[in-house]
């Protein structure tokens, strides 16, 4: 839900890849069937459509667990390959595509099982190729927190599949390498600062910027967040106002003005 115009709303949907529905608010009178006192809200609607719970995400955890504690969960797979459904719980997606591999040769399963298991060797292997590509066009395009992300997801849960046992030494190559671990530090305070440039926090991302670029001297990382704050630098002060007393006093424009 949000209250953003819709423009801005399909921008944001389209940068962060949102596959979740989206509604726009409207009147007024969701958020009073909710009970929403301030944003961001979370609520907590149970299988028959029930709202159990409203209040801040931060609070919901023991309510989540509460109310799963009262419901009874329906396995997603066909029972023959509940022990496959267990490891995919676990995101164990390596040894589930073992299972998954062993049972189809295995020419037991009716007819219907079998293809649900082809279905999910599929999506593994789709997801697995997916993470290797993350990693091949971060290190080009100098993304190594997104690269160095992949790989260890590909590591912790894709062994023993072609191309995960790699991975697993590529982390440990990374990590045995200073030079490398400050390029994925770097990149992974790079993403949190862009994400709250998109949520209009431009003074907070200028600061995550002026850090990296402190902490990480001479890293692909500390010139890419240099050229960042610069960027913020000239825009601010284009946009300083004159008669606000934050800005004067920042020497460049405030949250308030620098937005837009
Ligand atoms: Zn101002």
């Amino acid at each position: 839900m949000s209250d953003e115009e819709t423009g801005l709303i399909e921008k944001y949907v389209e940068k962060h890849k949102i596959g979740f529905p989206i509604a726009r608010l409207g009147s007024g009178e969701f958020e009073k069937a909710i009970g929403v006192t301030g944003f961001p809200t979370s609520a907590l609607i149970d299988p028959r459509g029930k709202l159990v719970w409203t209040g801040h995400p931060a609070m919901a955890d023991g309510k989540i667990g509460d109310a799963l504690k009262g419901s009874k969960k329906t396995p997603l797979l066909p029972a023959a390959l509940a022990d496959v459904e267990k490891l995919l719980d676990k995101k164990q997606f390596g040894a589930a595509h073992g299972a998954l591999a062993q049972l189809k040769d295995g020419g037991k399963l009716a007819q219907a099982d079998a293809a649900a298991a082809q279905a999910l060797l599929d999506y593994i292997e789709k997801r697995s190729e997916a993470l290797h590509r993350q990693i091949a066009d971060g290190i080009t395009a100098e993304d190594f927190f997104g690269a160095w992300r992949a790989m260890n997801q590909l590591a912790t849960g894709f062994v023993p599949m072609p191309g995960a046992t790699e991975a697993v030494a590529k982390v440990e190559e990374w990590k045995q390498d200073p030079a490398m671990m400050a390029e994925v530090d770097a990149g992974e305070k790079l993403a949190e600062a862009a994400e709250l440039e998109d949520e209009g926090e431009f003074e907070a991302a200028y600061k995550i910027y002026k850090a990296i670029v402190k902490k990480h001297k001479d890293t692909k990382g500390a010139a890419r967040a240099a050229a960042k704050a610069r960027e913020l630098d000239e825009g601010a002060k284009r946009k300083i106002d004159k008669s606000c007393g934050e800005c004067r006093q920042l020497g460049r424009a405030c949250v308030r003005h620098s937005k837009g």
